[in-house]
């Protein structure tokens, strides 16, 4: 497809030639899955055994993949990549803590976030997490209406003030919220949760998003459904439109489980079903707004269009397209030197609590088909005609 994405030049002009050949080795090493199991087996050995392999994840993985250890270092990354057009979501990537301290630590990154999205026009939205702020099985005892024991009712009003304190302040400082999306199985309780505060919080327009993983082939219906509410009720809808990173996990629980998975039954009833909600929402955009989270080239193309067909101006405040730090920044760049709103999420933590993310990074790399050779393919265009250019 001859788009406006293959434009390499636009796409890597914040790369040194360096940081270009650095990137186009990493990509040739994760594109390697034998290498990719065996190096994250020894990652984790090694972390697990105090080794000091903090050095080497910093200048290879996490460098390309995150912005910094903390918020802080993040700011570089950040003004340099809006000298271009891209905006950032700083996104505390700290997974899988389960302590009520950690659950405390995420919300007050999450409020410093809000703080500094509200100072920084590079910075349009703040996110987080719902397990970053609660149990993922106190969320499934929730969705599934199991019984509580007290305990566990006071540890929920904890997660529901917290969700609370991050919108609320969201809401008084004007900053967008994003709130992302997990396993189906937790995620029934985190609905009710972000829809309660959409309600409360996108009366005059969107503050809080929710995710919508359309690989999960019961989301339109989820769609509709939650449309007739906002209209009855009078409140704006936020939502990131994803297809969805857990597929495997899916899969597995449900035929562990012995119910049938939540997942559409193939790539291409995703695809359909993700641009069925691209549709549904442009032509209900009155009420709605859209963070298209996608390193689909067809998908970003479509949204592209629709806006064009609809008459809706490129920079319109209620549609945004975003992708990862460190992918698809033919996608990204392009888009911003065309007009559109564009975020990349740029994440940020201690590199051994990053791991969970950055291991996700490497598989999907590894096994979404087309998407590692998408990648070589442009480094290596783009290396051609620096070089042919000198
Ligand atoms: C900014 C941003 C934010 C994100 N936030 C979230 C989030 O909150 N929650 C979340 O879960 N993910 C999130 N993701 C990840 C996202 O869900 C996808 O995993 C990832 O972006 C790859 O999908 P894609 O649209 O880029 O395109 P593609 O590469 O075209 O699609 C790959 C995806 O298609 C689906 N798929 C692949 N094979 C099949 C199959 N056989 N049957 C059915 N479906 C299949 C899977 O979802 C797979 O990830 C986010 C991504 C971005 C860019």
């Amino acid at each position: 497809m001859d788009t406006i994405f293959n434009n390499t030049q636009v796409a890597f002009e914040l790369k040194t030639d360096t940081e270009l050949d650095r990137a186009y080795f990493l990509f040739k090493m994760i594109a390697n899955e034998p290498l990719v199991r065996i190096g994250t087996a020894v990652t984790n050995f090694a972390l697990k055994a105090h080794l000091p392999v903090e050095t080497l994840i910093r200048a290879t993985v996490f460098d390309h993949f995150c912005g910094g250890i903390n918020e802080l270092d993040c700011l570089k990354v950040v003004d340099n990549m809006y000298t271009k057009g891209v905006s950032s979501v700083l996104d505390y990537s700290v997974e899988g803590k389960e302590a009520e301290e950690q659950f405390d630590a995420a919300l007050e990154m999450t409020l410093k976030t809000v703080e500094f999205a509200r100072e920084k026009q590079a910075i349009p939205f703040a996110v987080f997490k719902p397990t970053g702020l609660g149990r993922l099985d106190l969320y499934t005892k929730i969705g599934e209406k199991q019984s509580l024991t007290l305990e566990e009712e006071n540890e929920w009003k904890r997660v529901v003030a917290r969700f609370e304190l991050i919108c609320k302040t969201a809401h008084t400082k004007d900053v967008a919220l994003l709130i992302d999306g997990e396993e189906s199985w937790m995620q029934d309780a985190a609905d009710d949760l972000v829809e309660e505060m959409m309600r409360k919080y996108n009366k005059e327009k969107v503050i809080v998003f929710n995710t919508l993983q359309m690989y999960r082939w019961d989301r339109m219906d989820y769609l509709i459904a939650l449309h007739e509410r906002a209209i009855k009720e009078n409140f704006y809808i936020g939502m990131k439109l994803v297809r969805g990173a857990y597929m495997e996990k899916e899969h597995k629980r449900a035929e562990e489980n012995g119910y049938p998975t939540p997942i559409c039954a193939s790539k291409q009833a995703t695809d359909d079903n993700y641009n069925a909600a691209v549709d549904y929402m442009m032509k209900h955009i009155d009420r709605m707004s859209i963070f298209a989270g996608t390193h689909n080239e067809e998908s970003s193309y479509k949204l592209m269009q629709m806006q064009s067909l609809n008459g809706i101006a490129k920079n319109d405040s209620r549609i945004w397209f975003g992708q990862l730090y460190g992918m698809s920044d033919n996608i990204s760049y392009n888009l911003a030197e065309h007009g559109y709103n564009v975020a990349k999420y740029l994440p940020f933590g201690p590199v051994r609590d990053v791991m969970p993310y950055l291991i996700r990074r490497a598989e999907e790399n590894t096994s979404v088909a087309g998407q590692t050779s998408r990648e070589l393919n442009l480094l290596k265009t783009e290396r051609i005609r620096r070089k042919s250019s000198k």
